[in-house]
């Protein structure tokens, strides 16, 4: 008989693992607390208008590529990718960038702003390529164990890098503040402030500018929908609707989950959800980490959203669209520094029926708008509705569009939802940041220390946040169960 594995959530690295724990033979069963898949990636649907609720940047397609062929696959056997021409725009104050889709537009659009710092940015660049190569080649592909793993000659060779950050060098190249937060932005999907990233991880500017920005048509959800017929093509069995209560230990060695109050007997339980909560579903004696620990950690950013369906369609938009006409650091600082909603908060709004007829009615258009809050804030519906008032002032202002009289409906979803829905610590949107010291061998273990054949997965544990990193997660840790790192 196979060995059974009881994995906890459907998100991405949950499903990921599982496809790779299929195909080693293993008899696989997800149990996800929600009636749809996808964790973070869900998708909302209204009045023919599609959203999808968590991630809509597609960075990185390599690993998308990567995960489908080691199946045997390809994804275009699953969805239509388009490369996203501009990338994205980003209103400042005083004046409008746009980044296009090839290094030399961009390059035109840095020369417009600063003389001579395409010459710069072409060096930095190629710099955030070898770094990549290295990151994704050979760093991140390590499961967390032990601090050599970080060791190869390529990082020895760059050892500075992780002692440097990411604003620093930035700053010593870049003079004028558009492009300096042009720059800055990418890492901001590793859920720190830059001034607290190493700069090796500017290879998030190459993912950015190098490989693009891209768009699976029918949106992020098609993802999902891809993980979910590959798995269930390798046999896993998935249920829906099946909140996990317990994860159950006969002296220090897995038995399996207690679900919707029914005994599950599993060899191998594996949790994709927060990993707090996950440690929670354990006794006390068996967690790895207590309270103390997880309070003390940097967590990524959680977010105010707002999905809208809009009765027309918007002038001077694009499919992604940053609001950094306030400032920056502040923002930063009330998010890291002292825990506080915005004073001026910047955001980020996402209109994918801009390139994407499918997200919404003929005539209409799709918006989603994200401000990053300070995880645990108070959420009320009064402050979201004081922060829509704010940037939807703010929109209108800096694209010259009214749109307040143009919108069908308006949901929201902040901290409140975070901790309902996934059972996110302190209502984090997307993990844990991945400053220095939380880094690799530095994150939450992916096996358990206390507990055998208990395993982790997932934006809390390594190699982090993000999309790309979950689908690495699940390949990792189900390599330690498999015994092949
Ligand atoms: C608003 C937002 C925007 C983002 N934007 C981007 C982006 O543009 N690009 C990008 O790459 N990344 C982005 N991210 C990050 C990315 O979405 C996440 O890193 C990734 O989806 C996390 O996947 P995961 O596998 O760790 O788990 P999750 O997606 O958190 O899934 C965990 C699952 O476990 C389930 N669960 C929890 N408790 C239980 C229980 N007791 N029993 C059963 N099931 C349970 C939850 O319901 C959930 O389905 C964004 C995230 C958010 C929230």
């Amino acid at each position: 008989m196979n060995s059974k594995v009881a994995i906890i959530g459907s998100g991405f690295s949950s499903l990921s693992a599982s496809c790779y724990l299929a195909k080693a033979g293993y008899d696989v069963t997800i149990y996800e607390k929600n009636s749809t898949l996808g964790g973070r990636c869900r998708q909302f649907v209204k009045e023919g208008f599609t959203f999808d609720i968590g991630p809509s940047w597609y960075w990185m397609p390599d690993i998308f590529d990567k995960f489908f062929e080691d199946f045997g696959k390809q994804r275009s056997d699953y969805y239509t990718l388009d490369k996203l021409s501009p990338a994205y725009k980003i209103f400042f104050a005083d004046d409008i960038v746009t980044i296009g889709d090839t290094m030399d537009k961009i390059c035109e659009e840095f020369e417009r702003i600063e003389a001579g710092s395409s010459t710069h940015l072409r060096r930095f660049i190629g710099q955030a390529q070898e770094n990549y190569d290295i990151a994704i080649n050979k760093v991140v592909l390590r499961p967390g164990i032990s601090p050599f793993e970080l060791v190869t000659p390529e990082t020895v060779a760059r050892v500075d890098q992780f002692f440097k950050t990411i604003s620093g060098q930035v700053r010593k190249k870049f003079k004028n503040p558009k492009l300096v937060s042009t720059l800055e932005f990418p890492v901001l999907f590793l859920g720190a402030k830059p001034s607290n990233t190493p700069s090796f991880y500017s290879f998030m500017n190459y993912a950015d500018f190098g490989l693009g920005t891209w768009h699976p048509r029918g949106g992020m959800y098609e993802i999902i929908k891809a993980m979910q017929s590959l798995a269930e093509e390798l046999g896993v069995d998935i249920h829906t609707e099946t909140n996990v209560e317990k994860i159950r230990v006969d002296q220090g060695t897995v038995t399996g989950i207690t679900a919707n109050g029914k005994q599950i007997n599993a060899d191998y339980v594996l949790s994709g959800a927060d990993y707090h909560h996950s440690e929670t579903l354990l006794d006390k004696a068996y967690r790895q980490y207590s309270e103390s620990y997880w309070n003390k950690k940097t967590f990524a950013p959680s977010s105010l959203l707002f999905y809208i369906g809009f009765d027309k369609k918007l002038k001077g938009i694009e499919h992604h669209n940053l609001f950094f006409d306030t400032d920056f650091e502040r923002h930063a600082e009330e998010i890291y520094d002292s825990p506080q909603w915005p004073t001026d908060p910047l955001f980020y709004v996402n209109f994918p029926s801009v390139t994407d007829a499918s997200m919404a009615p003929e005539g209409c258009e799709t918006g989603f708008f994200l401000v990053p809050i300070a995880p645990n804030l108070e959420d009320t519906p009064e402050l979201r509705d004081q922060y829509f008032d704010v940037i939807i002032d703010r929109f209108e202002k800096r694209t010259g569009e009214h749109v307040k009289n143009s919108i069908i409906f308006k949901e929201s979803f902040c901290v409140k939802d975070f901790i309902e829905e996934y059972n996110s610590y302190k209502g984090n949107a997307y993990g844990m940041a991945n400053t220095l010291s939380q880094t690799a061998f530095l994150r939450p273990k992916l096996k358990s220390k206390k507990v055998k054949n208990l395993f982790f997965t997932g934006q809390l544990t390594v190699p982090g946040p993000g999309v790309p990193p979950s689908l690495i997660s699940g390949k990792l840790v189900s390599e330690l169960i498999t015994h092949k790192p």
